[in-house]
């Protein structure tokens, strides 16, 4: 057995239909790697209304490097992830879904990168996304561009949460307070040096995806509010353009009348000039609304999670 300890957080929400199978993976790569390190794994169940729970408990029984820490309702994988940063008490700590999407055939080479090629975090990226809806990967494509684009976080394509870091990156992680979490954003903005490991796409081995299309386009929004102020610099541009263009036109009316004496036409002008403003004027009016509900919330210092049952506890700054 290895000194060193390597914490496996799975966030799980509603995977009754795969965690005795990805338990059974993760054991035998636990096997693999144990001259290197000694696994513990963490599953964070996120308000899972079937089964879940009680398949950790039972597995918690059986095996004691089985921690879990249970939430009183859904709050969402980001959520999940931060609580399982808190509560991880490896030298190393690897992010995993519940699925199987992420292969722990993976973790070797992960390890290596850390130990070995003194990265601080390593992480997968997806190659391709077969089996996923073409909808789907077309509108992720999207996002990431203007994403990057907009907040100038750059996030490599299909880049995926499928991370392994070292404790002082997810110390990191965890000193950024904010309630509304990107997390793929928070591990670009926290810096170190990350190793980008490319692979093939994998079918969840059993039960359905938990996002919907209007979930990843709120997580998407969320994104891009959390990381950039850009959308708000908008209102100014668009702003300055407009008065520019009125006081052109302006002098062109009164030449035009002082010129040929016109009678002022052009109503349809007037009231497509209208809309067009007053549409502006909306839009401009909810991106600064998409910005101060962001701060309400944040303002509040609502907890990210709430913990019903755990058998673990928070992990304490070692000194
Ligand atoms: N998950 C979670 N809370 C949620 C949604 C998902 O903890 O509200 C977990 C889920 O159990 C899985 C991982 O996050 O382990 C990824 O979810 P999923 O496989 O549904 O996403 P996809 O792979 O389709 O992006
Ligand atoms: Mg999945």
């Amino acid at each position: 057995m290895g000194e060193k300890i390597l914490s496996i957080v799975v966030p799980c929400y509603n995977e009754e239909a795969v965690l005795t199978a990805f338990y059974e993976e993760i054991r035998k790569t636990a096997e693999v790697i144990s001259d290197r390190v000694s696994c513990e794994l963490l599953f964070i169940d996120d308000g899972s209304g079937d089964a879940t729970l009680s398949i950790i408990r039972s597995l918690a029984e059986s095996d004691e490097r089985i921690k879990y820490v249970s939430f009183s309702r859904n709050f969402g994988k980001e959520a999940a992830i931060y609580a399982g940063l808190q509560h991880a008490t490896g030298d190393y700590v690897v992010l995993m879904d519940a699925d199987l999407q992420h292969p722990p055939e993976f973790l070797p080479q992960m390890l290596d990168g850390i130990l070995l090629g003194s990265y601080d975090s390593v992480a997968m990226r997806r190659v391709d996304r077969k089996g996923e809806k073409r909808v789907r990967s077309w509108f992720s494509r999207r996002f990431y561009r203007i994403n990057q684009k907009i907040s100038g976080v750059d996030i490599p394509e299909g880049a995926t949460d499928y991370r392994m870091m070292t404790r002082q990156m997810a110390d990191a992680v965890l000193s950024m307070p904010e309630v509304n979490r990107f997390t793929k954003g928070i591990f670009t903005w926290v810096g170190f040096r990350t190793l980008w490991i490319p692979y093939h796409n994998v079918e969840r081995s059993a039960g359905s995806s938990k996002w919907t299309f209007w979930g990843l386009v709120k997580y998407s929004m969320n994104g891009i509010v959390a990381f950039s102020t850009m959308p708000l610099a908008i209102a100014s541009i668009l702003g300055a353009l407009c008065c520019a263009v009125s006081v052109l036109m302006a002098v062109w009316f009164v030449l035009k009348t002082l010129i040929w004496g016109d009678p002022v036409p052009g109503f349809p002008t007037l009231i497509t000039v209208i809309l067009f403003l007053g549409g502006v004027q909306l839009l401009m009016i909810g991106i600064l609304g998409q910005y101060f509900s962001k701060m309400y919330l944040e303002i509040k210092h609502r907890p990210m999670y709430i913990a019903k049952e755990q058998n673990t506890a928070e992990r304490k700054e070692k000194n």
